[in-house]
């Protein structure tokens, strides 16, 4: 491993100044489960590596109806697993952080570092999009808000400055009759990145679906949203045809390769079977 500047700041602002005084070559360290791989595998190579851990007010983990849920970016994902307030108002979210790597990992491991390393087959990344979760940044010009579905630009890669901080994830609160569904499909399940995830976030009104979010993951460089099955859905009358045929359209809209894990074909094929599943799932919850 290659030597490297430690830091413990112990506040945002000097953490900031810390990244500017690595000239591109500094790494934040949260948990530590991705970047320290990364070093060890000479993926990365920071001059400086800045721990976070000591910087108050980041480790919470809240929710307020009225706002919705706010997880602090030193909030691991054990912690968002064993909420009963995220079982029960963000399910998908719940799912996604407990079939996640393993127990060990999760009580290290942050939502936020997960973001951050934007891999398109991360496990958190389809329900925060899917419940239309934002992040709170922090820069040298003060604090800027971003949408998390704006937020991937490619495999590892995001709109975050490299002297910007993600400080919060905040999710709005649920509307009424909402049902939320992540499945995540590999191998295995624990100890595995997922082959095709996908998360719905479907809100109904009697017969009506009045709201719906298909996010697909590990089918494209970054999480995507099944824009085509959602207008299938939207402000329509759900029966099994209308499932059918989003599911049929969010596999078009699949973009997969192939890999170690899986095929394109039977990544695309899966993303059909998933979402038909998925679908169902949340309409059974919305009721
Ligand atoms: C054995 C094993 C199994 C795993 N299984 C899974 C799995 O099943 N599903 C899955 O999705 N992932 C899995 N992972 C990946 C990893 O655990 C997650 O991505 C984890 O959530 C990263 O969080 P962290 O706090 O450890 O991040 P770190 O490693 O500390 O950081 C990750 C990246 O985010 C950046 N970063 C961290 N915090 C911030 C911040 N506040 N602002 C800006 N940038 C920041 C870091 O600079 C780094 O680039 C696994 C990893 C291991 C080692």
């Amino acid at each position: 491993m290659r030597d490297f500047q430690y830091f413990e700041p112990v506040t945002l602002s000097e953490a900031v100044s810390l990244l500017q005084s690595g000239n591109g070559k500094a790494s934040l360290i949260a948990g530590g489960t991705d970047l320290l791989v990364q070093i060890k595998e000479h993926v990365r190579q920071p001059d400086h590596v800045i721990n976070i851990k000591k910087i108050p007010g980041m480790d919470d983990l809240h929710f307020d109806p009225e706002t919705g849920l706010r997880i602090g970016a030193l909030t691991t994902t054990r912690a968002v697993e064993t909420s009963p307030l995220v079982q029960r108002h963000y399910t998908s979210l719940a799912r996604a952080t407990t079939d996640f790597a393993s127990i060990q990992v999760r009580n290290r491991a942050t939502v936020v570092g997960n973001v951050c390393r934007a891999s398109p087959s991360a496990d958190t990344l389809p329900p925060l999009i899917a419940d239309g979760a934002t992040l709170q940044i922090y820069g040298p010009k003060g604090r800027r808000i971003e949408r998390m579905e704006d937020f991937f630009t490619g495999p590892g890669k995001t709109a975050l400055g490299a002297d910007e901080i993600v400080t919060h994830i905040m999710i709005p609160p649920p509307a009424p009759h909402t049902g939320k569904v992540y499945i995540k499909h590999g191998r295995r399940i624990a100890m595995e990145l997922a082959t095709v995830g996908v998360a719905v976030t479907l809100t109904m009104e009697g017969d009506t679906c009045r709201e719906v979010r298909i996010v697909l993951a590990a089918v494209a460089p970054t999480p995507i949203r099944a824009k085509r099955a959602e207008e299938l859905l939207r402000n329509k009358r759900i029966d099994q045809e209308a499932i059918a045929a989003a599911a049929f359209a969010a596999k078009e809209e699949a973009r997969p390769i192939s890999d170690v894990r899986g095929s394109d074909a039977y990544r695309r094929q899966m993303v059909s079977v998933l979402t038909k599943r998925a679908l169902e799932q949340a309409l059974k919850e919305a009721q």
